[in-house]
């Protein structure tokens, strides 16, 4: 479908959303940059950062150091906290204003909040949770790839009469983009009327959660239990495993059901998609909707008494035996080197 009065010919570069908080810039950007930069090159255009933010003013050379050739900066005191109205109020008015032909986001709690009403207010299409991305010179069509059904098949997705083409990207399929200091790029300011900006919620407070998960998204090793653990008790084990190993803790969806564990650290289909150098899973089956939640580390050690489940098929270290036997074997082994 034809996206209605669209001159495909307007639209040029590939644009990066550099997702901020508190100043802090997220890892899933210098995976886009480094990612971006390859379609730009392919593309023979050129990279842009978007900063969004209050007082952020001095990242924008940290992004140029990673490969952006432009930093678009939109400061005001009103993006000191991410909410979704203003952020998508002004991205959708840049977008509008400098035609991108490629924009890239995070597929993170921030990406997927907002840039489906950025796609929906300039009527593109979006393609979320891309783990592949890949330009055709020729038509400037990208091609995003992500599962669909449940992880069963992968889904390549064109929005060829549209612009520009919008995607979301999965944490840690890429490769971060590596700096290099002192690099020429150039730094925009955008200067933004706020009371052009959609403004519908009030910001009270940020409350942190004291039982969040570890970052999954930059943990290396992660430890899981399901319900095999048999308890809540179950989980102290995970627990002492996890801090041996400087590890973050998940979960099947099963154990958080049962309350043993806060579901922010249930991995899956509807909890977290994790992509960890090494997955440790303890007492859990591995149905499908966990699989696809972490079927992309690097790594898979499972523990469990059945050699036929799911997990222990797809393991790279298949363990079979009483997780309670085997779990305390390991931290005494750990304990001792
Ligand atoms: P079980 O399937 O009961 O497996 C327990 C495992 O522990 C078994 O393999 C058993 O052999 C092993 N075991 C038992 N005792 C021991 C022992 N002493 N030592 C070693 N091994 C032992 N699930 C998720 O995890 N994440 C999701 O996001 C998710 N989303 C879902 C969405 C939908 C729409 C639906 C329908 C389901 C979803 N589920 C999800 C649930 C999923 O289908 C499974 O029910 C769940 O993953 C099972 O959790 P489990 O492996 O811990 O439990």
């Amino acid at each position: 479908m034809q996206q209605p009065g669209v001159d495909k010919n307007l639209y040029k570069g590939v644009w990066v959303y550099a997702e901020q908080r508190r100043g802090e810039v997220s890892s899933i950007v210098y995976e886009l940059l480094n990612e971006g930069k390859r379609l730009a090159e392919k593309l023979g255009t050129i990279l842009s950062a978007i900063l969004i933010g209050s007082n952020i003013k001095s990242k924008a050379q940290e992004l140029i150091n990673r490969g952006a050739d432009k930093v678009y900066v939109c400061e005001d005191p009103i993006f000191a906290e991410f909410q979704d109205d203003p952020y998508s109020s002004v991205l959708t008015q840049l977008i509008e204003k400098e035609k991108p032909e490629i924009v890239l986001m995070g597929a993170t709690n921030m990406g997927r909040s907002f840039a489906p009403r950025i796609a929906a207010r300039i009527r593109t299409g979006l393609t979320a949770d891309c783990i592949s991305l890949e330009v055709d010179p020729e038509t400037r069509n990208l091609w995003q790839t992500r599962p669909a059904f449940g992880g069963n098949i992968m889904a390549t997705i064109l929005t060829p009469g549209h612009r520009p083409q919008m995607s979301t990207v999965r944490h840690k399929v890429f490769k971060e983009a590596k700096t290099e200091e002192g690099r020429k790029g150039e730094s925009v300011e955008y200067k933004i009327d706020v009371q052009t900006l959609l403004n519908r919620t009030k910001f009270l407070g940020f409350i942190k959660d004291a039982n969040a998960a570890m970052n999954f998204a930059v943990a290396d090793i992660i430890v899981s239990g399901g319900r095999g653990l048999g308890n809540r008790e179950g989980f102290k084990l995970i627990k002492e495993l996890a801090e041996l190993l400087g590890a973050a803790i998940g979960a099947s969806r099963a154990a958080a059901d049962l309350d043993w564990i806060p579901h922010s650290h249930q991995i899956g289909q509807t909890g977290k998609t994790v992509s960890p150098k090494v997955y440790i899973a303890c007492g859990i089956s591995g149905q499908i909707q966990h699989i696809v939640g972490m079927n992309s580390s690097d790594i898979i050690i499972a523990i469990n008494k059945d050699a036929a489940c799911p997990m222990m098929q797809i393991a790279t270290y298949a363990l079979e035996g009483d997780l309670h036997e085997i779990i305390p074997c390991i931290i005494k082994e750990i304990k001792s080197s």
